[in-house]
């Protein structure tokens, strides 16, 4: 049931849920929209795997569609066929397409484009467009320097040459990856973007597309036809300079407030004995919702000591966690708040507009992505922005 009527919403009722994401789609399609504007004249594509970063794909491609974009970018082929009943005139790329021939030949019956990524694709695709007597659209992987997916440099050129057994296809677009994009003065950079070069100009026609999010950020050389944000969109932060809206706000709903005498201990393994008689916000949401243990205020040795542990915001300002985060639970120091001022029903901030998302992973020792793609399913869900047809 919509709260307001410019909100979807999604996951358990409010009244049974212990924590709530609202989701802004008109930031979604304000990121994207900034992306393409700083891309062009190269195309803005949306990665939406893993459920779009965890953010519910059924509700950020249609918003993201509504915005502009056509090119989507999924992991795996039930991503994609998902997609495709989301989506049905949308161009959508499959970046890890499962092996096999008949996987191929699903892929093909709805209009997806596989990223494929080895020799054996290469050639099980040919041997269907052969079949079929039609050049059906793929993109070809090219492995610059992650030795994650993608054919090396060496593959390439054989496969450029023309003397494999198997029949050549055609790629629609080269794809590659950076390893080290959020580091702009990395010299894997430099290289990646000069074997792209080189390897594209063996495939002329075909468009080409490095860039992830923060590839964006590295200069006009790295944009060429396609780029491929993902991060950014949902409002991480790829790199320092980079300006992106929030997208999600995460809360804890507090259950109970307690007073604890200085001396006592809080929480599992007894790791912080309170200092002052203290104000505590017992919230409902713990490492089972992605808030990760390691963020925990004292007693879990995960984190760089550099970093602070988590910290939540209520009343105006922010408050720390006290003691380990436990898995349904988790409790914050609202003494300085003031008498009343948070009170069981209150929700605390864990990232959102006063704690940024990218500051919630790391005092996790983590990265946004990771946290967002944690969130998990307990969450009350509310989308605001436009309601889509
Ligand atoms: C996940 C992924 C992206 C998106 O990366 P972000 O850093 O989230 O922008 C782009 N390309 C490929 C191949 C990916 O796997």
């Amino acid at each position: 049931m919509p709260d307001r009527p410019d909100m979807a919403s999604a996951g358990p009722d409010p009244r049974h849920a212990g924590s709530r994401l609202t989701i802004d789609l008109d930031a979604l399609a304000a990121n994207w929209k900034t992306l393409a504007a700083r891309s062009a004249p190269a195309r803005t594509a949306a990665v939406v795997k893993a459920d779009a970063y965890g953010l519910g794909m059924a509700r950020v491609a249609p918003a993201l569609w509504s915005g502009g974009c056509r090119d989507f970018f999924v992991a795996l082929p039930h991503e994609g066929f998902a997609l495709r009943d989301l989506l049905p005139a949308a161009a959508i790329h499959v970046l890890v397409p499962m092996p096999g021939e008949a996987m191929a030949e699903e892929l093909a019956a709805a209009g997806l484009v596989p990223v494929l990524n080895t020799p054996d694709d290469i050639d099980r695709w040919g041997l269907l467009c052969a079949r079929r007597q039609e050049a059906l659209p793929c993109a070809i992987h090219v492995d610059t320097g992650m030795n994650r997916l993608g054919l090396t440099e060496r593959e390439i050129e054989t496969l450029a040459a023309g003397d494999r057994s198997g029949l050549p296809v055609k790629p629609g677009l080269l794809v590659s990856h950076l390893a080290c994009a959020d580091e702009p003065d990395h010299p894997l950079n430099a290289r990646q973007l000069e074997i792209f070069q080189r390897v594209a100009r063996l495939f002329e026609g075909s468009a080409r597309s490095l860039a992830n999010s923060a590839g964006i950020f590295l200069g006009p050389g790295y944009l060429f036809d396609l780029v491929r944000p993902g991060i950014a969109l949902y409002g991480g932060r790829p790199v320092p300079e980079a300006r992106m809206r929030t997208v999600v706000t995460a809360e804890a709903k507090v259950i109970q407030v307690r007073r604890a005498p200085a001396g006592e201990t809080v929480s599992y393994g007894a790791t912080v004995t309170l200092r002052r008689d203290t104000v505590i916000a017992v919230c409902a949401v713990g490492y089972a919702d992605g808030l990760h243990r390691a963020a925990s205020g004292t007693g879990v040795a995960l984190r760089e000591t550099s970093v602070p542990p988590g910290c939540g915001f209520a009343a105006g300002r922010r408050v720390p966690l006290l003691g380990r985060i436990t898995m349904d639970s988790i409790m914050f120091d609202v003494t300085d708040c003031g008498e009343g001022a948070v009170r069981p029903g209150d929700f605390v901030e864990l990232f959102g507009p006063n704690i940024t998302l990218d500051e919630a992973a790391s005092a996790a020792g983590t990265i946004s992505y990771e946290l967002l793609t944690s969130l998990g399913t307990r969450y009350h869900r509310l989308y605001s922005g436009p309601r889509q047809a």
